[in-house]
């Protein structure tokens, strides 16, 4: 396959996900949640996680982004959901290496969003590709290291 048209493929798996992004919208019980922005880009996450027995049960995010923030914050919660928060963090880690264009092995544990190896040829775009995979770390941290700081439980 030509490389063009494999970016094609790319552009189009990334354009479905930020034109119907998986898991979005709001949990309606929550045990992790965070807010984090990319200001370079006016990019705002919503992100909440129902963690269970150290297991990410549910997802979702909301808020505004670009479309590859929103795809990325889509194809993030697709490879998260349903794994261990351990596993979540190792995929978090592989996914900030992929963007900078840098090997990974094992890229394929990260779904589509492996897709998003291409933004590393976009440095202004790298930041609208990762925020939801900080915004995932910090909502799992703040639940092993710091408590309850941004937790809330409740309906939407
Ligand atoms: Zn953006």
């Amino acid at each position: 396959m030509a490389l063009s048209k494999l970016d094609n493929l790319y552009r189009q798996v990334i354009l479905d996900h930020s034109a119907h992004p998986h898991h979005h919208g709001k949990l309606g019980e929550s045990t992790n949640a965070i807010e984090m922005n990319n200001p370079t880009c006016g990019d705002v996450i919503e992100l909440e996680l129902a963690i269970e027995d150290g297991v990410i049960k549910d997802i979702a995010f909301s808020g505004s982004g670009c479309s590859i923030s929103t795809a990325s914050a889509s194809m993030m919660t697709d490879a998260v959901v349903g794994k261990t928060v351990v596993e979540a963090e190792a995929l978090a880690d592989d996914f900030s290496h992929l963007v900078l264009g840098e090997d990974v092995p094992e890229a394929e544990k990260l779904g589509d969003a492996a897709m998003l190896q291409g933004v590393s040829k976009f440095p202004a775009r790298i930041k609208c590709a990762t925020l939801a995979w900080k915004a995932l770390g910090k909502a799992i941290d703040e639940e092993e290291g710091h408590g309850v700081a941004h937790q809330f439980h409740g309906a939407e």
